[in-house]
């Protein structure tokens, strides 16, 4: 008897982690027999986000990306050295980038720069301003050498803003430090887009909430449908979020990379993807492309898909796309459940 006990063990239980980062609050949810590796594992998965931040910030002149666009803006053509995570998150966005014909640009940051000031001061920014800033974008002007480790702008003033990725890849990193620690039945939150390992011991999914357009430009809708997600990812991209509204005009975060401005069609997106990078970059491109473009798109991602719900003169809309719902979608009543930006 007492040796059975022994062997057995205790039964694993739930555990919660919160930490800010990215701009965001992440959150970890886990389950471990062992509370004190639970600790660890969590904790050492906040340090892995936090350490990629220091490396993917446009925000941080410090940081590694901005340093390394800083050198090879100065020195088109001349191959610029980088670091694991760097070249990881740049190759991934490139590919991307190619995928959805740039409608995901990781070369938008001189015109992001413009958009977040536009944003305090509220008003527009500047025709000219933006002008000489969009000419300094292009994903195609951009080389990532990823067996050398380089990169090497084909054009001088560039400037990178990875705010449409970064939070997916940190999903990955995070989840992969768990598995690591031996505790693979985990859910990983940044900000709303979540990356699920293996379900909880009961069930066969952590069940997400999903995000739902609302006739009221500011506020998402509150949740009426959920889905069980395993070993994949979930993104939401759209407009309710950091918007500058100008004479009725509101102008998205998400920027056309074709003209440098915000997207002013109200459309929310939610990507699933395999990983979170892929999911957090495609909800990014499908709000540009919108439903005409999103299955061409998706078929460059196996398992991939995606809904995207607009504003039509008419009313709402939804349509889904590729690989959708994630596992099984079901109507929910619980308000608890809402999900946050
Ligand atoms: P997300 O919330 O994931 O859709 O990312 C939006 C953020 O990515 C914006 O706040 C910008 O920093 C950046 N961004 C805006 N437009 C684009 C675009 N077309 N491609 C890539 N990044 C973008
Ligand atoms: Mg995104």
């Amino acid at each position: 008897m007492l040796a059975i006990a022994a062997c057995a063990g205790a039964p694993p239980s739930r555990h919660e982690y919160e930490h800010g980062a990215m701009g965001t609050t992440f959150r970890i949810v886990l389950y471990a027999a062992d509370p004190a590796r639970a600790d660890r594992a969590a904790a050492a998965a906040f340090a892995r986000i936090d350490a990629l931040e220091s490396v993917l910030s446009d925000w941080n002149a410090a940081s590694e990306l901005c340093r390394a666009a800083a050198a090879a803006a100065a020195a088109p053509g001349h191959p610029i050295a980088l670091g694991d995570d760097l070249v990881r998150v740049l190759a991934r966005s490139q590919a991307i980038a190619a995928a959805t014909d740039g409608a995901f640009d990781p070369t938008l940051g001189r015109c992001t720069q413009l958009w977040r000031r536009a944003r305090r001061r509220g008003e527009l920014p500047e025709a000219a301003a933006l002008a000489e800033a969009l000419a300094t974008t292009g994903h195609r002007h951009v080389t990532i050498d990823a067996e050398q480790r380089t990169l090497t702008a084909g054009r001088a003033g560039i400037a990178f803003d990875l705010g449409a990725i970064a939070k997916g890849d940190a999903l990955d990193q995070a989840l992969a430090v768990l598995r690591d620690h031996g505790l693979p039945r985990a859910i990983v939150d940044g900000g709303g887009d979540v990356l699920a390992g293996a379900p909880p011991p009961e069930g066969s999914g952590w069940i997400v909430g999903l995000a739902e357009l609302s006739a009221d430009a500011t506020e998402i809708a509150p949740i009426r449908h959920a889905v069980a997600l395993a070993h994949g990812a979930l993104a939401t991209s759209g407009d309710s979020w950091r918007a500058l509204e100008i004479d009725g005009v509101r102008y998205s975060h998400i920027l056309d990379p074709r003209s440098g401005i915000g997207l002013t069609e109200r459309r929310l997106v939610t990507a699933i993807a395999a990983d979170g990078a892929t999911a957090d970059a495609l909800a990014t491109a499908l709000s540009v492309g919108g439903p005409d473009r999103a299955a061409a798109w998706l078929a460059h991602f196996p398992g991939a898909g995606a809904r995207i719900e607009w504003l039509t003169a008419s009313g709402m809309t939804a349509c889904a796309f590729g690989v959708w719902p994630p596992m099984m979608s079901a109507p929910i009543e619980s308000k608890e459940s809402r999900r946050e930006r």
